[in-house]
């Protein structure tokens, strides 16, 4: 019998898990490590002004002789994101598909960062010892999508990376269930499965249905200007509608950085396929006829800065919302872009145009996996050893007892968090000390420091405002004509600033006060301040005390 081997392999969670967004995640054998996926998250309400969120790497920086390889699964941000960030400072070579490295490059070369980006097919097999890496094409709302499988001499480990069964895709390509189905069959140990859908039952609907959704639209608003808003990178997406547009003789325009990036990069692959006649440049798209045009553009989550939205908004130039306009959002809500979209919706309503979104059925269909397919997927491959990934802790959860109703061991199966490190062994999962992991914020393209604290003082401003209080000392004992009070968003009256006044004067009535270092001397004015605020104005904004000397 072969001799077992002692190694052991572990799964790093840098990302990825707890939460959707900033996709990382470490397999680490002996002295080796393969990385798959390295994505952002958006910001949200709770990081005001923050542009992007990485994953923290420092883990990868204390072990970067480890590293062999990255390994893409897919172009999406929350997959490919943060690696403009990082590819500078750990440079081994990417392996992904064409027009995942080819949106990768592009956001490389903005940044002025070289890297070796490696392109692999499907099918394909890679020898990053002691791995052994194999590429599965799956569907999903971008081409080029991958699942991924590493086998290392303990076992292997199956990664479904975002997947959508899709029996009839646009592009031709539906997956090879059989070499998923020979995988399992040759024994995988470990899956990591994405979760996203897990909450919706059934099957995904095919992306061929909104052809006919598209079609049905562009035949009942003849002679109208059609406005479409869809994802940039569902080049499937706007193949359907180009090819639509064609049929109803519409020329096609562009609008919005991201999605004519987009356009032409998959153009330039061979994906996107468009004739150069059917193009018309954005600036002139006014001097063709509504009924003759349809206008492509970014913004289906209500993005501020996105085209749509600056035409709801009247900020758009080029191009006016008016009566003669029919508005297609393409795309359903992502949680927490409802406000926003639905404020979009409501200006296009107010400017006279009529409006297809989320409503109306099939006009989107996502790209991850409902249940039953989930179902499929885990049936498929069979894993002995199963983490939900991809996901908030309630999909990650609803994916276990979804895998446990298969079959799988109820003790084979872990849900974890962002900064586990997971070992699988014989005797079963062990979760091992936890690695350093976490949110690293980018504003303006800059990686930042404390950047936390940064975060926290935006929100203070922003809800309660700021108060500055300027102290003169003389060498007279210090009196409220010495004081004075500035605020900038805090609701007050003069009876507040009197008071105010008053306290910080009481503070330098301790002799011992002026003695004190300046810093000291602030905290206490700070806290005077502080107290009286929450206490009688009944808020928290922030205070700055400066001291000078008369
Ligand atoms: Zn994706
Ligand atoms: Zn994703």
């Amino acid at each position: 019998m072969a001799k077992r081997t002692k190694k052991k392999f572990k799964i790093g969670f840098l990302g990825g898990v707890g939460e959707i967004g900033k996709n990382m995640t470490l397999i680490e054998y002996g002295e080796n490590i393969v990385l798959i996926d390295g994505g952002m998250s958006f910001p949200d309400d709770d990081t005001p002004g923050i542009d992007a969120i990485i994953p923290d790497v420092t883990y990868l920086r204390e072990n970067k002789s480890k590293l062999r390889g990255i390994l893409l699964t897919h172009g999406h941000e929350d997959h490919i994101g943060a690696l403009p960030y990082l590819l500078d400072e750990f440079q081994v070579p990417v392996y992904g598909s064409e027009i995942t490295l080819a949106l990768l490059a592009a956001k490389l070369s903005e940044k002025k960062i070289d890297a070796k980006l490696i392109t692999v097919q499907d099918g394909e097999k890679v020898l990053l010892s002691p791995f052994t890496v194999e590429f599965f094409h799956v569907c999903h709302s971008v081409s080029g999508s991958f699942a991924i499988s590493i086998t290392t001499p303990q076992g292997t480990i199956f990664h479904s990376g975002d997947f959508k069964f899709d029996y009839t895709p646009v592009d031709g390509l539906p997956m090879d269930l059989s070499r998923f189905g020979a995988l399992g069959e040759k024994g995988v140990l470990l899956m990591l499965g994405e979760s996203t859908n897990i909450e919706r039952d059934g099957y995904t609907v095919s992306e061929q249905v909104v052809g006919d959704t598209f079609d049905k639209i562009f035949s009942d608003n003849d002679g109208r200007r059609i406005i479409v808003a869809t994802f940039a990178s569902n080049i499937s997406r706007l193949q359907q509608i180009v090819d639509i547009a064609k049929k109803y003789g519409r020329k096609i325009s562009f609008g919005g950085k991201s999605i004519a990036k987009v356009a032409d990069i998959s153009r330039d692959l061979g994906l996107l396929d468009i004739d150069n006649k059917q193009l018309v440049q954005i600036e002139k798209a006014n001097r063709v006829p509504d009924g003759k045009i349809c206008l492509v553009v970014t913004g289906s989550q209500g993005e501020p800065m996105s085209a749509l939205s600056r035409m709801a908004y009247g900020e758009y130039g080029k191009i006016q919302i008016g009566l003669n306009d029919t508005v297609i959002i393409s795309a359903s809500p992502i949680p927490g872009n409802e406000k926003s979209i639905y404020s979009v919706i409501n200006n296009i309503y107010m400017l006279g145009a009529k409006v297809c979104y989320h409503t109306l059925k099939d006009i989107h269909v996502s790209g991850h996996a409902h249940k039953e397919e989930l179902k499929l997927m885990l049936s498929l491959i069979k894993p002995k050893y199963f983490l939900p990934i991809h996901g908030e802790y309630r999909h990650q959860f609803k994916h276990k007892e979804l895998a446990v109703s298969l079959g799988i061991p109820e003790e084979n199966i872990m849900i974890t968090e962002v900064g586990w490190m997971v070992e699988v062994s014989e005797d079963g999962f062990s979760r091992l000390e936890d690695i350093p992991a976490g949110n690293v914020y980018i504003d303006g393209g800059v990686i930042g420091d404390n950047v936390e604290a940064i975060i926290q003082d935006r929100k203070t401003m922003s809800h309660d405002g700021v108060m500055i209080v300027l102290c003169q000392l003389g060498t007279a004992a210090v009196s409220e004509k010495d004081i004075d009070v500035i605020y900038r968003g805090v609701i007050t009256n003069d009876d507040f600033t009197q008071c105010i006044k008053k306290q910080v004067a009481a503070v330098f009535k301790d002799k011992k006060i002026r003695k004190l270092p300046r810093r000291d001397i602030k905290d206490r004015v700070s806290k005077v301040v502080k107290a009286y605020a929450r206490k009688s104005m009944k808020t928290t904004p922030m205070i700055i005390p400066i001291i000078v000397t008369k």
